[in-house]
């Protein structure tokens, strides 16, 4: 990490703290059918609805310790909500996640194999969330991944239930995952093991959590990623609030890089304007710059100026701190060399 970076850190951890809050995100997960919901007797007390269930509480655990709150469609594993039930749970969520696990149209068909997962037509840039855990899927369950779907209703809409009465309800990004296949018995012997299960819940956790800039480091600084269209999380809304207070984005502070253009329109235009590569791409360069003006930028304001103005002793706070760090490290490291020299 480069010292420019270093002082990206810290404003941006102390425009949070500024803002007292960590953005919030909602996760539904909805264990697909109910108890007894698609059996496959070939592989004994195997049900579509139970091993879902587990799997939605594993997820469950494992999301919530990355701060997600989480909410399941079924807490009992007897409860059995409408689909329409299940999206409106949706209502104000970050992402819905219905868990499944795929059958040919002839059950006795036990060769295909793969994951799939079905996105929201509504929403394109969501493919990339879709790519995201539909390859992590395969790679835990040792099968290939079949590709990030849309699937359309006779109407027009999404076809599937769940999906359009998330989108009805205000969340698009609501995907459907298909788990392999339970008519395959590899599949199957996967999908019944509660242990795999857990493997599974915890890669398919970190994975949401790499999307949404969750993940963090030991000392509980922002990880830097590379923001690119279809990514969401703080670090966008950030990015977001920064090009709005420049002129250059107008649209809503939602910490979506996407649907649609606007966005990705108005890192452009920031990047042509700053001489930089103009890709709609935030890398370190365009992060550097971003940076800079935040340092240096002329702020007629004096409203902007007082919050600015809170950020820099906020900040000279955590550089003592930086400071203090590096003085002790250079200090411990000359003993010892002055010991060895001894
Ligand atoms: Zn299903």
């Amino acid at each position: 990490m480069c010292l420019q970076e270093l002082l990206f850190v810290i404003i941006w951890n102390t425009d949070k703290e500024c803002n007292r809050r960590r953005i919030e995100m909602k996760i539904i997960l909805d264990p697909g059918h109910g108890r007894y919901g698609n059996p496959y007797p070939p592989q004994k007390g195997f049900y579509e609805g139970t091993q879902m269930w587990v799997l939605a509480n594993y997820l469950k655990e494992e999301l919530e310790k990355y701060g997600f709150d989480v909410v399941s469609t079924r807490p009992d594993i007897n409860d059995m909500p409408s689909l329409y039930a299940r999206g409106a749970l949706a209502k104000g969520a970050s992402l819905l996640l219905s868990l499944h696990s795929n059958a040919p149209q002839s059950a006795l068909d036990t060769k295909p194999t793969g994951s799939v997962v079905y996105y929201s037509l509504e929403d394109e840039s969501n493919k990339v969330l879709a790519d995201m855990i539909g390859n992590k899927v395969s790679e835990v369950m040792s099968h290939y991944y079949r590709g990030s779907m849309i699937k359309v209703s006779p109407k027009g809409d999404d076809y599937n239930g769940v999906i359009r009465s998330a989108v009805k309800n205000g969340c698009t990004r609501a995907l459907l995952v298909e788990h392999g296949f339970h008519t395959n018995l590899k599949d199957s012997e996967f999908l019944i093991s509660n242990s795999k299960l857990q493997k599974l819940a915890a890669a398919e956790a970190g994975i949401i959590a790499e999307y949404f800039g969750f993940n963090r480091n030991k000392e509980g600084e922002a990880m830097f990623r590379t923001l690119r269209y279809g990514m969401a999380g703080e670090d966008v809304e950030f990015v977001q609030k920064f090009l709005a207070l420049h002129g250059y984005y107008t649209g809503p502070i939602d910490s979506s890089f996407g649907p649609g253009q606007g966005f990705l329109n108005a890192v452009k235009s920031f990047q042509k304007a700053e001489g930089l590569t103009a890709d709609g791409v935030i890398d370190s360069a365009s992060r550097a710059k971003i940076f800079e003006i935040i340092l240096t930028g002329s702020i007629t304001d004096s409203a902007q100026m007082e919050e600015l103005m809170s950020k820099v002793s906020k900040m000279e706070i955590e550089l003592k701190k930086y400071v203090e760090y590096f003085r002790l490290q250079t200090e411990l490291r000359m003993g010892i060399e002055m010991q060895i020299q001894e």
